[in-house]
Parts: C-alpha cells; sequence; structure tokens
C-alpha cells in the first residue's frame, strides 16, 4: 500500500472482508465458482512494478462491465499507457452529488522465489486461500464493486445516486499520473463527486474496520527519519516507526 495522494474532500478508507463475502454469499456453487475465477483471472494479470502493462487489465475489467447491463465503460488517459477506467451506473436522480468506489490496477513487486506458490498464479489451496500478489491490494476490492453491481442490478435495485467506479494506474508509485491528474480533470469534475470509498485494511471475516477522513482545513507535512523501504518488508526503524 503506497502513501495516498488525496487531495480532494472526503473520501473514506475501508475494510474489505474476503472477496466472496460480498459476493458470492447466498449463491449457488456454480455462480460462486465463477466469480471466483474471475476474481483469479485479474489476479493472473501482472500489473506489476516496475513497469506494468495496464492494457491487459482494461481489457479484461471492460469486458466483464460490458457483460453487465445499465453499464457505461471509458478509458480515459491523462498519461500516456497510463489509462484509467471509469464505469458509470446512472442512478434514478443524475443531478445528486455521485458515489466514487475506486481501486488501483497496479500492485508491488514480489520476487517469485520467495513465493511458495507463484505471485501470479492465483493458486488456490484446499481450505479456499487463494495466493496472489494483489489478492488483497487491492484487486479484491475492484472486482467486489463490480460483482456488487452485478448482484445488485439482478435484484433489480436502481440506485439514486449515479454510481461511478473507477480503475487507476501508478497508485503504488504516488498516483501522480493516475489519480493526480483524473481529480483535476474536467472529467472528473463533471462526476459531481460527493463521497468516495477507497482502499483500507482486509479482513478474515466479516466485520469491517471502517476509516474515516474529511477534507482537513489545515495541512501539516512532518518530517520523520529512518530506514526506507515498502512496509510489507516489516524492515526495523522505519519512518513510520519512528514517528509513531
Ligand atoms: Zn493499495
Amino acid at each position: 500500500m503506497a502513501m495516498a495522494w488525496w487531495p480532494f474532500f472526503f473520501f473514506f478508507f475501508f475494510v474489505v472482508a474476503p472477496f466472496f463475502l460480498l459476493t458470492a454469499q447466498g449463491t449457488g456453487e456454480e455462480e460462486k465458482k465463477v466469480v471466483i475465477d474471475r476474481f483469479k483471472a485479474y489476479l493472473q494479470i501482472p500489473t506489476v512494478h516496475p513497469n506494468p502493462d495496464y492494457s491487459p487489465p482494461v481489457d479484461f475489467l471492460s469486458a466483464f462491465g460490458r457483460t453487465i447491463p445499465n453499464l457505461h465503460i471509458k478509458t480515459l488517459e491523462f498519461t500516456p499507457k497510463k489509462p484509467l477506467l471509469l464505469i458509470t451506473w446512472r442512478g434514478l436522480d443524475p443531478s445528486l452529488p455521485s458515489v466514487l468506489l475506486n481501486s488501483h490496477m497496479d500492485v508491488v513487486p514480489a520476487e517469485p522465489d520467495k513465493w511458495e506458490y507463484h505471485p501470479f498464479s492465483a493458486h488456490t489451496d484446499s481450505q479456499g486461500n487463494i495466493f496472489a500478489r494483489g489478492s488483497q491490494d487491492m484487486k479484491c476490492v475492484g472486482m467486489q464493486y463490480l460483482e456488487a453491481v452485478r448482484v445488485l442490478q439482478a435484484s433489480g435495485f436502481r440506485p439514486l445516486r449515479t454510481l461511478h467506479i473507477s480503475f487507476v494506474p501508478d497508485e503504488e508509485i504516488g498516483g501522480r499520473d493516475g489519480m493526480a491528474k483524473f481529480v483535476v480533470s474536467e472529467e472528473f469534475s463533471e462526476l459531481n463527486v460527493g463521497i468516495v470509498l477507497d482502499e483500507g485494511l482486509s479482513s478474515t471475516s466479516a466485520r469491517y474496520r471502517v476509516f474515516y477522513g474529511e477534507r482537513a482545513p489545515w495541512w501539516f507535512t512532518i518530517k520523520s527519519l529512518g530506514s526506507p523501504g515498502h512496509g510489507s518488508k516489516l524492515y526495523d526503524n522505519t519512518a513510520a516507526e519512528n514517528l509513531l
């Protein structure tokens, strides 16, 4: 999880339950398998830094989005080869501020020789655990959004507000070519976003931990020194640890 770049109004960090809790519970075994297989297919796309190819995930997600009725799909490209996929479900009252559900397509590097299973094999063990880089951070979230919309549509639900789902590039390296350019674009202001749900922590149960943040009147720069590196490496003497 890279430090996010979020210069705009509210945002909510919310917690992700296992992928299937929201989308596959209560459905038949066959449908559950289709949902899990679709998630695994997304995980098998190696959108890994330092040189992720964003065409395959954009094509994959667009193709799935086209199978769900009433969705409008478009690709925005603020930086060459760094597309942002925007999927919209128009609400009953499109004049109201909209809801934006965001996730990033890229993942941090993975060293295959340090993994029990190849990080892009999406291997499933006998307990049903799926092993893949990005399974938690945060392809599970992106797929849950689409699967939830699919289930809601099938139930006949129509949202009052328009719902947008964005899949952004480059979050893990700061988002400057992704979300940063999106939020200052004409396309973004036309969305009239009122609330955003974004990345949080995964959960191994049906209990959600919710993080909440709102536009702050004051912004601070705090300097803290320590060993650099991604948080997942669990270094000692990191800047964040020292700050705490
Ligand atoms: Zn992340």
